[in-house]
């Protein structure tokens, strides 16, 4: 049966990895999301259509509630199939310790990696349930979440510490429907998420630290949310898989 890969923030990064290695994975359709980068997007678009497969862009901030329901609109414009999630747009704030973490900056943390990721996953859910094709989920969490980050930024590590919960919570309450929810806490990647967090220099500095000597990359990550997403994985549900070299 036709299968459509849905992946949030998907112009860049883990995301756009993903997005283009879904259909060696079997996914035929992939929806590209992205937040503000429409070219980006596209591009990776453009890149997933030479594969045969077809590539849908569709673009909305995922911290407004409304731009999430015109999105999933156009998701449920396509023909039915089963939906992978997954779960990926996210921001990282600038490393600081507590004293830092004024109100509006977590706010924001917040409202894209935990808000938005709930959303999202609450309105394509209601569609899986809609069609009746089933579906799985992956939620992009971090290895912050399990190292509590001490003196770098602790909000972002609070941030994906509920992704990791909302992840247990979301596959007990889907696995009766056979929706197996998972997700992967990446460690140290080489993408541009550092630089957006105003440390353009990290991989550079710390990119030896991880056991396995180097950074991960973006694809490294894809590799492993694309499995969980397969049927390799059907008796995979409530696992949080550590992407991160050892760390
Ligand atoms: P990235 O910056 O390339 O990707 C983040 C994506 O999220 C981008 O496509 C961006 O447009 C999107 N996004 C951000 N704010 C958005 C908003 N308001 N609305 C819609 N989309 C928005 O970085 P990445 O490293 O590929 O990050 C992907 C995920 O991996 C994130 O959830 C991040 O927290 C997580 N992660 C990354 C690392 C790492 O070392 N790179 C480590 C652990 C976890």
């Amino acid at each position: 049966m036709s299968k459509i890969l849905f992946v949030t923030g998907a112009s860049a990064g883990i995301g756009a990895a993903t997005a283009r290695l879904g259909p060696e994975h079997g996914w035929d359709r992939v929806v590209v999301h992205y937040g503000r980068d429409r070219d980006g997007a596209e591009a990776v678009a453009a890149e997933v259509r030479e594969t045969g497969a077809e590539a849908f862009v569709v673009g909305a901030d995922v911290r407004d509630d409304d731009h999430i329901a015109t999105m999933l609109l156009a998701v449920a414009d396509l023909p039915p199939g089963p939906i992978g999630l997954v779960n990926n747009a996210g921001v990282v704030s600038p490393t600081g310790k507590l004293a830092d973490c004024r109100p509006e900056r977590v706010r924001q943390v917040f409202a894209v990696n935990v808000f938005g990721a709930i959303e999202v996953a609450r309105q394509t859910v209601a569609l899986m349930r809609k069609w009746g094709k089933g579906g799985g989920i992956v939620n992009v969490s971090s290895a912050a979440a399990r190292l509590g980050s001490a003196n770098q930024y602790i909000d972002y590590a609070a941030s994906k510490g509920a992704i990791d919960t909302l992840t247990l919570g979301l596959a007990d309450e889907l696995a009766p429907e056979g929706i197996r929810v998972n997700a992967i806490r990446p460690g140290l990647i080489a993408t541009d998420l550092h630089a957006k967090g105003g440390e353009p220099d990290r991989l550079e500095r710390i990119g030896h630290t991880p056991p396995l000597g180097r950074p991960g990359s973006a694809e490294e990550c894809a590799e492993a949310i694309l499995w969980l997403l397969s049927d390799g994985a059907s008796y995979v549900t409530r696992s949080i898989l550590d992407v991160a070299g050892g760390r």
